[in-house]
């Protein structure tokens, strides 16, 4: 039971603490945490948090200060800056190194920054910390208009939180449809009616070419068709790039992702890599993933910790996802790619419905909108490895449940 040293504190990384002492690792934990607040998930912080302020840090924490002294995992509130493998250690920003037996890199991602003339401006702002979330909700109630660059998920959510809040909000796409990378056109084609009702407007198609300011304050944003939208306030969620760098430093194989085979072990068998900076040998899904959720991360995290108590099997979950976008809950069981053929069940009209998506014949994925009992099914099924005939799909009046019998 060498020292395990954890490097990023996020949804993995905490993760593979809490599951090595759950599972009785009996050695010395170390998780380097590099943000200035305790251990926490960021899904709220597009969600209920932003949609405060009754909500405090607190909510967001995994688990009470306490845990990390009752459990024996050594939190270190530090910036890893090198690894050296050849000794197994690791450098500090404080100067500090430590030595490891097995190294978890959980270095999660970063936002992609806007690359523009102004882009630099206070007022010009992303959502992936804490602090970027605390610091845009106490804005907003003295803002009126703001341009959300991006109609990804979390674009998505901030822009429904906004409107809720009596901005008037633009969301810009350069994709033809919302959340095109990630849902079928179903889904976005709900999604864009329901934000279009609540007042949004969505300009897909567009790119901004610049934000306009004046003395230092952001007044719009000029869009590639040569339209300009008035502004206050922009929120910029045009996706993130994996934290790799460390391990590149280290001579570890980098693409886009640190890569990893199906045990989430890097080249070196000391050195494991999970989470959002994690690309990874899937056999189930043939090639390498990387994925950004809650879900991958935590099993990403089950997966390390059973190794390292020596129960050594290949990372093989089912993914699955959620957004939550006013009134409508979207949920997704397995991966919505390369499917040739969807199945709609239920009725977008009533605001509940779930596409079943399949390749050649083969269940591949489930998106669902307020239909939770559809994603819990789609979640039991894809995991058995079993399918469901499109037909009976379709078919309202086929009981899901005897599929799993
Ligand atoms: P991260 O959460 O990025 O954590 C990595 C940590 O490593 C960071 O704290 C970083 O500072 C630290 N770090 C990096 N380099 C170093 C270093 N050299 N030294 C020390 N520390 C370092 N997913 C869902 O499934 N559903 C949702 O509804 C959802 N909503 C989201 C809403 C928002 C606003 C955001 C930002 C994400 C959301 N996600 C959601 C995605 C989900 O939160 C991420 O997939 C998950 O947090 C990934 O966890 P991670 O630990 O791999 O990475």
């Amino acid at each position: 039971d060498g020292p395990v040293i954890i490097v990023g504190a996020g949804h993995a990384g905490f993760h593979v603490a809490a599951y090595l002492r759950q599972f009785g690792f009996k050695g010395r934990v170390s998780l380097i945490n590099g943000e200035t607040h305790p251990p926490y998930q960021r899904p709220p912080l597009s969600k209920a948090y932003i949609n405060g302020p009754s909500v405090g840090p607190d909510s967001l924490l995994f688990r009470p200060e306490n845990f990390y002294d009752e459990q024996s995992v050594e939190l270190v509130q530090s910036h890893v800056v090198a690894i050296d493998r050849q000794h197994l250690k690791l450098l500090l920003a404080s100067g500090a190194s430590l030595d490891y037996g097995h190294l978890v890199l959980a270095t999660g991602a970063r936002n992609r920054l806007l690359d523009l003339p102004n882009a630099n401006l206070p007022d010009v702002r992303y959502l992936r910390i804490l602090d970027e979330s605390e610091s845009l909700r106490s804005v907003l109630p003295s803002r009126k208009r703001v341009v959300v660059i991006g109609a990804g998920f979390i674009g998505l959510e901030f822009a429904t939180v906004a409107r809720v809040k009596g901005l008037e909000v633009d969301v810009i796409e350069l994709a033809p449809r919302v959340m095109a990378r990630a849902v079928t056109a179903e889904v976005s084609n709900y999604f864009q009616a329901r934000h279009r009702e609540a007042g949004i407007r969505i300009h897909l198609g567009v790119h901004a070419t610049s934000i306009e300011a004046d003395g230092g304050k952001v007044t719009g944003v000029s869009l590639s068709d040569g339209r300009h939208l008035v502004a206050d306030l922009v929120v910029v969620g045009v996706g993130v790039l994996p934290n790799i760098e460390l391990a590149a430093e280290a001579g570890l194989p980098v693409a886009s992702g640190v890569v990893v085979d199906e045990y989430l072990l890097t080249a070196d068998p000391n050195v494991s890599a999970i989470g959002d900076c994690a690309l990874f040998a899937s056999s189930r899904f043939g090639g390498s993933l990387r994925l950004e959720s809650v879900q991958n991360a935590m099993d990403h995290a089950r997966c390390v910790a059973a190794r390292l108590v020596g129960d050594r099997k290949p990372y093989d979950a089912q993914p699955w996802f959620w957004s939550d976008q006013g009134n409508s809950k979207l949920q997704i069981a397995g991966l919505i790619t390369g499917y040739d053929q969807v199945v709609l069940r239920g009725d977008p009209a009533r605001r509940a419905f779930s596409v079943f998506c399949y390749r050649d014949g083969k269940l591949v994925g489930i998106e669902s909108v307020n239909r939770v009992a559809d994603h819990m099914f789609g979640r039991r099924l894809l995991g058995s490895d079993r399918s469901l005939a499109p037909e009976r799909a379709a078919d309202e009046s086929f009981d899901l449940k005897s599929a799993l019998a």
